[in-house]
Formats: structure tokens, C-alpha cells, sequence
């Protein structure tokens, strides 16, 4: 059973490090960033519509109108 375990663990572990070089190996829009960086790219910034936060863009939740809010509940409140 212990040894299970450890079979497992060895495999996520490898599957996570797999994933973790292919993002690295092949950066999104070849800026030319230093190696390792693997967020050379900063995401955009949206501001919240109803309390003004600034939150990454891929964060944001957005309503019918294209506002950004950054969060459901305060998508549901809308702008205030
Ligand atoms: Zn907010």
C-alpha cells in the first residue's frame, strides 16, 4: 500500500513537472524574455466597475455591457 503511494506521488509529481517545462519551453508571443521567466507577458489590468479594484483581466468577470467586475457578487451588484 505504502509503496502505492509512492508510485503515485512519483507519477503526479513528473506530470507537474512535464507541464511546468512545456509552459516555460514555449512562452505565449515570443517576446524574447530572459529564460525561466515564465511570466514575461504581464496580463492586463481591468478595473473592478463597482468597488475600483484592479485585477488581472483573466480574472475579471464581465457583464452584458462588457464591464469588468472582480467578482460574481459584485457582478451581480453591478457599477455603482
Ligand atoms: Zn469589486
Amino acid at each position: 500500500m505504502l509503496r502505492l503511494l509512492i508510485v503515485v506521488a512519483v507519477v503526479v509529481g513528473l506530470v507537474l513537472w512535464f507541464l511546468k517545462g512545456r509552459r516555460i519551453g514555449a512562452p505565449p508571443g515570443g517576446r524574447g524574455g530572459a529564460p525561466g521567466q515564465a511570466n514575461a507577458k504581464p496580463a492586463p489590468m481591468v478595473a473592478c466597475a463597482h468597488c475600483g479594484v484592479h485585477l488581472p483581466r483573466p480574472d475579471a468577470s464581465f457583464d452584458a455591457e462588457g464591464r469588468s467586475y472582480c467578482g460574481e457578487a459584485h457582478r451581480v451588484a453591478g457599477p455603482r
